[in-house]
């Protein structure tokens, strides 16, 4: 092997994808997140305005054109999400046994009062119902209603600061999804051109259905976090395009200890049915203020890896923390110590997509073992939707999947799928040409050589979606001739 090749086939390896959010402490350092292993850049919609949004799509854009290389963006859409306000100093400790008026508004609260976004939702907390404060941190339960305020007394204490998540439990609470404002979010994504949507607080089918109908070239993330969507999980993965293990609020819904079981059910059942994964939240928290990760926080990691998410998140790391860079980069040399493993190899390839009769899945799937028992890191597909590449991803195979569309916005959307790198690649008449220029192209990019043997996986006609049927081993370099 030339130290090329071994160069390459290290290379190969980088699977595992790396979500990072974009916020103050990023935005201005885009080139170097890219460099450091961002995959797909996170605008979280509940923070910033739709101007600072637009600036950082255009920025991303531009830094990922700069490096040739693909960079999904994903627009993560707040939702019904009931917030804090504001505080002066940006937070304030709560003690057990304080009284605190909790009023609605936006703004700062005063001393002894904490605002909250409630929306239509006050009538529904009654004397007695516990309010829990900043994602689960604080628990207040109430006393009365008073007007447009609740009076409540502090029985878990802790630290609340601004814009923080508040949850009801005990109140019933209907809202529709998408909200109003989603939607505006929706038309505005639609226009800059965003890869994904995430949809917080999904819990049922139909409201992905709805979102789809809006927007139908957006691939959409189910935000898995409430109980009623882990009780619709089936429908719910059938209807969405990816999910995303949402441990933020879904820790609060639940109790924590049931998080863990939670999350490897819902990648299983996601791989199951040929969708990707996303695990979130506080994966590497403690590196909002310090450069080095916790141990725990490191097996987190690797485990979800291991559960078999397609792509690991970061949230505040990322937007606001003091290690922006260092963050993405401990995440990338996680994922690679993961996937160098025996048990990552060997991780357990369920053989329950055999019995799915889809031509795409069973062509896939020979694909893999072809390569498997070749040896070959490079398994090439042609996909007008991504759907293939999807489909081969969720074997992880050994092999690099080097997925080429001509649609930019299907390449983008492949950028989360673990094992996969998209390129984006015209459509040739036949399929000889299409074999014969990808690789061409490949060797220009040094991503394969002369005479390195690969699978190709295609459909014919070309340019014909759902129709992967033929997989051609080939030498790089020799005549394609196929009749
Ligand atoms: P969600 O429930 O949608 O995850 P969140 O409030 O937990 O919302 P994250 O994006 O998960 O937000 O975490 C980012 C953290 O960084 C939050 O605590 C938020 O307060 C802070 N932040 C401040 N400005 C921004 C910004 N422009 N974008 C994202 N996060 C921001
Ligand atoms: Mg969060
Ligand atoms: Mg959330």
């Amino acid at each position: 092997m030339t130290s090329t090749s071994r160069n390459r086939l290290a290379h190969s390896s980088d699977a595992t994808k790396i979500v990072a959010t974009i916020g103050p402490a990023s935005e201005d350092r885009l080139g170097e997140l890219i460099e450091a292993g961002m995959n797909v850049a996170r605008l979280n919609f509940s923070h910033g305005n739709l101007e600072d949004h637009a600036k950082r799509v255009e920025s991303i854009r531009r830094e990922a054109r700069a490096r040739m290389t693909t960079i999904g963006i994903l627009a993560d859409l707040q939702g019904p999400k009931m917030r804090l306000g504001t505080f002066e100093e940006g937070g304030r400790m709560l003690e057990v046994g304080d009284e605190v008026l909790v009023r609605r508004g936006d703004g700062l609260s005063e001393p002894g009062e904490v605002n909250f976004n409630f929306g239509g939702y006050l009538e529904h907390v009654k004397a007695g119902h516990r309010m829990l404060l900043a994602d689960g941190q604080v628990q207040v339960n109430a006393i009365s209603v008073e007007g447009e305020s609740i009076l409540g007394r502090v029985s878990r204490a802790g630290h609340i600061s601004d814009r923080k998540g508040v949850h009801l439990p005990d109140s019933k609470i209907v809202y529709t999804l998408p909200t109003a404002e989603d939607r505006e979010h929706i038309e505005f994504c639609k226009e800059h051109g965003v890869d994904f949507l995430g949809v917080s607080f999904v819990g049922q089918a139909d409201e992905i259905e709805e979102i789809r109908e809006l927007s139908p070239n957006t691939q959409i993330i189910s935000k898995i976090e409430r109980k009623l969507a882990l009780n619709n999980l089936d429908a719910i993965v059938a209807a969405t395009d990816g999910i995303m293990v949402a441990r933020g609020d879904l820790g609060v819904e639940l109790e924590l200890e049931q998080v863990p079981m939670a999350q490897k059910r819902m990648i299983t059942r996601a791989l199951r049915a040929g969708k990707f994964t996303i695990t979130a939240t506080e994966m590497l928290e403690s590196m909002i203020e310090s450069s080095r990760p916790t141990r725990a926080e490191v097996a987190d990691v690797a485990n979800a890896i291991l559960d078999g998410s397609d792509a690991v998140m970061l949230s505040a790391e990322t937007a606001v923390g003091k290690y922006p860079v260092e963050s993405v980069a401990t995440m990338r040399r996680i994922a690679r110590a993961v996937e160098g493993s025996s048990r990552y190899r060997d991780m357990p390839r369920p053989d329950w997509q055999e019995s799915e009769p889809d031509t795409a899945n069973a062509v896939g799937m020979a694909a893999v073992r072809i390569a498997n028992a070749l040896k070959i890191s490079k398994i090439i597909c042609f996909t007008e939707t991504g759907r293939t590449a999807r489909l081969l991803s969720r074997y992880r195979p050994r092999a690099e999947v080097i997925a080429l569309s001509p649609i930019p916005t299907r390449v983008n959307q492949m950028s989360v799928l673990s094992g996969a790198r998209p390129i984006l690649f015209q459509r040739e008449p036949s399929l000889e040409d299409m074999i014969y220029m990808a690789s061409e192209m490949l060797v220009v990019r040094e991503l394969a050589e002369y005479g390195e043997k690969v699978v190709f996986v295609a459909g014919v006609p070309p340019g014909v979606a759902r129709s992967t049927n033929v997989i051609k081993v080939h030498n790089i370099g020799e005549e394609v001739r196929l009749h």
